[in-house]
């Protein structure tokens, strides 16, 4: 599904230059539910933007789902990352005055689906995350728990072949954090990709594989 093959990224900023990705290789089978973990500032959302294709890299190759991604057009991006993508991170990103429902459904307005139709599909997938009586409710009215499943349902509404997940449970309580974990598993047992950024073990283990970045560079895989 994902082959990066010496994948190198820097940031420069003025005359300062910051080789943050130092040749990565990974490859991920359709199907997989890998974790990603390192000490903070290794360069793990870095990599996670890059195979989310919000972020581009200096050098090395990325093939997703068999397509070569290489400096594409911002057009052709979002259309890719509607296609196959869907993404969750730790602080949600909701759109603070849509309430659960309309959060959800907003990959659809982006799709010119109308209104009462994408409506109609957030309440199914809202119903699946066991929130549909929340469906009228804003984002500061809903817990940390509840506001990662409208953000897990808002990734899943466009079906996409991968889930990428940037500490989705790095602001939540550990059973919370469990509850979170659950969803994603049964979300990767329908045949979903899911690959999560952690820097917590517990979460880390209940993947299948683990992979350690220090430092820019991949040093150890882990089976779980
Ligand atoms: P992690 O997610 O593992 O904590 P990141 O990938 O966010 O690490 O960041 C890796 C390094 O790159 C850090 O030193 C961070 O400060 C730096 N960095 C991240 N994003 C940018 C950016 N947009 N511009 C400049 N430096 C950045
Ligand atoms: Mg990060």
């Amino acid at each position: 599904m994902i082959t990066i093959n010496k994948i190198h990224k820097s940031y420069v900023t003025g005359q300062n230059s910051l080789h943050v990705l130092k040749g990565i290789d990974l490859n991920i089978e359709a199907g997989e539910m890998i974790s990603i973990m390192g000490a903070s500032g290794s360069g793990k959302s870095t990599l996670l933007n890059i195979l989310g294709i919000l972020d581009n890299f200096d050098s090395g190759a990325y093939y997703l789902n068999g397509l070569k991604i290489d400096r594409l057009t911002e057009r052709k991006a979002a259309q890719l990352r509607n296609k196959m993508l869907g993404f969750v991170f730790q602080s949600f990103n909701l759109v603070s005055f849509k309430n659960a429902m309309e959060n959800v459904a907003l990959p659809l307005y982006y799709q010119d689906v109308p209104r009462k139709k994408r409506n109609m599909i957030a309440m199914e997938y809202l119903e699946r995350m066991g929130l549909k009586d929340w469906a009228h409710h804003l984002p500061n009215e809903m817990s940390g728990g509840q506001k990662q499943r409208v953000a897990i349902a808002r990734a899943l509404i466009g079906k996409p072949k991968v889930i990428l997940a940037d500490e989705p449970t790095g602001a939540l309580d550990s059973t919370t954090s469990l509850e979170v974990m659950d969803l994603l598993h049964e979300i990767n047992a329908t045949g979903i990709t899911v690959i999560i950024v952690t820097h917590e073990l517990d979460i880390a283990k209940r993947t299948g594989k683990t992979i350690r970045i220090t430092d820019g560079n991949i040093t150890e895989i882990i089976k779980n």
